[in-house]
């Protein structure tokens, strides 16, 4: 489906952005990984994805908090592997206390890293998808682009940014054979929602079991994680020629979530 295409993933050297990065390679598409890790440990994941998939896959080590860092990556998959068709706004992190508390140098990192970074991509990387008249764009953003949930002020205010965002970008492109969509999970079980457990039990005085219970899932009314599988099929469906009137969209996948 994608063979020749390249695929940008901020933030796939781990969870979501590695399992959509690896969907879009097992599809054909050439991709760029992005993130943070153990060297080897990334390097075994690019490498990985070449042997596997018979694709080229490039490793860039920018930091998704740098706007300069961003553009020269876009344009750096450019020159390495032709500009970039899809690009997947994928990086983020969370961090969860009380307003009053709330780190200054957190709030801007996850403002950076969340919302600004999509921003910078997007930036770089439309001209090229407008000078090939056909582009993707997918912002992950969350179940808290459309609700709040309390301790998390900068997560909640960054995605909700994300939506504004992708609908802006969205009308803007849209004569131009590309489309602009936010996927919008609920909790999947990935690295980024283990690493909040401690601080949500200190925050609300729960128990491990009881914030996985009574925190996660209460607001799930499925009482289940969501998968990365899931979510990297609702991307590659968004990037297929099916999708190509599905833009400015806000798109659920939280199990019911959001329907409450
Ligand atoms: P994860 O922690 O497994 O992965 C996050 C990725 O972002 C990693 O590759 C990490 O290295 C990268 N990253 C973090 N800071 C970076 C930086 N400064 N520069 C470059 N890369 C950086 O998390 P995940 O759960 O896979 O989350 C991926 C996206 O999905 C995030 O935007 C997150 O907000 C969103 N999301 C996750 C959930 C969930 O329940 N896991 C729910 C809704 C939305």
């Amino acid at each position: 489906m994608h063979q020749g295409k390249v695929a940008l993933v901020t933030g796939s050297t781990s969870g979501i952005g590695l399992a959509i990065a690896r969907t879009f390679a097992q599809n054909g598409a050439n991709v760029v990984i992005n993130g943070f890790g153990d060297k080897d440990a990334i390097e075994q994941e690019r490498s990985g994805i070449e042997k596997d998939f018979g694709v080229k896959a490039i490793y860039s080590g920018a930091d998704m908090s740098k706007g300069d860092q961003i553009a020269a990556m876009v344009a750096d998959a450019g020159k390495a592997l032709g500009s970039v068709d899809i690009l997947v706004n994928n990086a983020g992190i969370q961090f969860v206390s009380p307003v009053e508390d709330f780190p200054v140098e957190k709030w801007d990192q996850i403002i950076a890293i969340n919302l600004s970074a999509a921003f910078h991509a997007s930036r770089a990387a439309v001209p090229g998808m407008k000078a090939k008249k056909w582009g993707r764009i997918i912002n992950t953003a969350s179940a808290h682009a459309l609700v709040a949930s309390p301790f998390k002020s900068a997560y909640v205010s960054a995605k909700h940014g994300v939506a504004g965002l992708t609908k802006t970008v969205a009308l803007e492109t849209a004569a131009h054979g590309i489309t602009v969509n936010a996927i919008c999970p609920g909790y999947v079980w990935t690295p980024l929602v283990e690493k909040q457990i401690p601080d949500t039990m200190a925050a609300r005085n729960l128990t491990r079991e009881q914030v996985i219970k009574d925190v996660l899932l209460a607001a799930q009314p499925t009482k289940e994680f969501v998968t990365v599988e899931e979510i990297s099929g609702l991307a590659l469906y968004l990037t297929s020629d099916l999708a190509r009137s599905i833009t400015g969209a806000i798109l659920s996948i939280d199990g019911g979530w959001t329907a409450a």
